[in-house]
């Protein structure tokens, strides 16, 4: 089926698969130059640096999806909420598993990434990931599931939450989980909550690798005073379902394990048949995918090495810069190079407790976490979102409550 709702037009046809950080902001950057359609499985956009405040009951789902038609309103956009199957690069269509042909001049992979295990062994089948919002609700509900047997079951047995994965989400899944059981579930059932243990496992020999050791060394100490156990240079071997066996042969229980140990890009991918280098699309950097000169990835999917020889890191700001360069970049003679700016990178641990760094600027402590709550708030999407969130932050500042406690993963059905 070849798509008819695309009108005859002069102006050359973009498709953008993936409407995440980068395929969204590159969409909106184009809509007056090209005809472009947007194609995504989800109808929403999910602004994934708020997922573990979802998974620890902080801000409800709904707060950090946008939707997508939303986001393109008014722009002169399509949109298709599908898969991409095939690339004929020949023909230059996209075939979408809703069986329908989409004709592109320029092709622009935007998938993002996805969790990945490095091969050890039980993680798929006993961790669970942090990469989308029924993930998080996953995990909320797992959590809240066993507090429920805790109080339920007083003799004396413990909840083991370990998460693995010492990088921003790791840290900030540990910090709101230790908030969320010392503050409101401790208000709920004392002798339960004080029952929950959580330990945060890192394989290197220190949190946040790529901040400045003081702060790594300022994030494990701010951890350690919420009750984390803080595990460094500790490497799994084997997830299984109620405990990790390390690389040393020891074991640590865990009835639930959160994987936030790393991501590669998406596995859609290899279907694409793109060109693939460490889990990545092979793309220069002009941004377009080894071998094409009309197919271009940008953010996390998009293996792009930068100025120090290493690929770029998996960030939105990476995501968002190479989609306005890209905007540029697709209608010119002369092919520039992108440059990464790196503005700098954050991570909050609990109340009054983030660290900021900048250049040669680190902070830590109140002002981080002002900061860290200030610009996360900017770059959420949609008013409905962000009031949303603001409500939900104000309530759980003043009332030191977490209001989105509820079992929803519809794991009970
Ligand atoms: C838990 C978590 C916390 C994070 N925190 C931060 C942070 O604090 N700061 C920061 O800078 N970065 C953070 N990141 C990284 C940041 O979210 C990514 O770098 C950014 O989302 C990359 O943008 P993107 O456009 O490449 O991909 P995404 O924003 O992930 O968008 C990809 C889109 O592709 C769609 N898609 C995927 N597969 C398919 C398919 N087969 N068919 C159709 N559509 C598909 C998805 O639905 C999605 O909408 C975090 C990531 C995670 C997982």
């Amino acid at each position: 089926v070849k798509t008819e709702s695309r009108k005859a037009s002069t102006k050359p046809k973009v498709v953008i698969l993936g409407a995440g950080f980068g395929g969204l902001t590159l969409a909106r950057k184009l809509s007056d130059r090209a005809q472009v359609t947007v194609i995504d499985k989800h109808n929403y956009q999910t602004f994934l640096p708020l997922l573990y405040q979802v998974a620890s009951a902080g801000l409800a789902a709904d707060h950090i999806a946008h939707p997508i038609r939303g986001a393109l309103r008014g722009l002169g956009v399509e949109f298709r909420m599908a898969s991409p199957i095939a690339i004929d690069t020949q023909r230059g269509t996209v075939k979408l598993d809703s069986s329908e042909l989409i004709e592109y001049d320029h092709l622009v992979v935007a998938l993002g990434s996805e969790t990945t295990d490095f091969g050890i062994p039980g993680v798929a089948e006993n961790a669970l990931g942090m990469k989308s919002v029924h993930e998080a609700l996953r995990i909320r509900g797992e959590v809240m599931r066993h507090f429920e047997d805790l109080c339920r079951i007083d003799d004396g047995s413990t909840l083991e939450i370990v998460i693995v994965g010492g990088g921003p989400t790791g840290v900030e899944m540990a910090g709101a989980l230790a908030e969320l059981a010392r503050g409101p579930l401790n208000r709920d059932h004392e002798n339960a909550a004080k029952r929950i243990k959580i330990s945060l496992i890192e394989a290197g020999e220190r949190l946040l690798p790529s901040f400045h050791p003081k702060l790594s060394a300022r994030t494990k100490s701010d951890l350690e005073r919420l009750g984390v156990k803080v595990l460094v240079d500790t490497k799994v071997a084997h997830v299984k379902s109620d405990e990790i066996l390390l690389a040393d042969s020891t074991t640590i229980p865990a009835q639930v394990t959160i994987w936030a140990a790393g991501v590669r890009g998406e596995s859609t991918i290899e279907k694409l048949r793109l060109p693939i280098e460490a889990g990545r699309v092979k793309t220069s950097p002009t941004l377009q995918v080894e071998g094409f000169e009309n197919i271009w990835a940008i953010g996390d999917v998009a293996g792009v090495i930068g100025e120090d020889g290493r690929r770029l890191p998996m960030v939105a700001p990476v995501a968002m810069q190479q989609a306005r360069f890209l905007a540029k970049q697709l209608f010119t003679n002369s092919l520039k190079r992108f440059k990464y700016r790196d503005k700098g990178s954050m991570a909050t641990i609990g109340r009054h407790k983030a660290v900021v760094e900048a250049k040669n600027l680190r902070i830590a402590g109140a002002i981080a976490w002002f900061a860290w709550l200030w610009l996360h708030l900017f770059y959420l999407l949609g008013g409905r979102n962000k009031v949303g969130t603001m409500a939900d932050w104000t309530w759980n500042y003043l009332t030191f409550d977490r209001g989105n406690r509820h079992i929803m993963d519809g794991a009970d059905l």
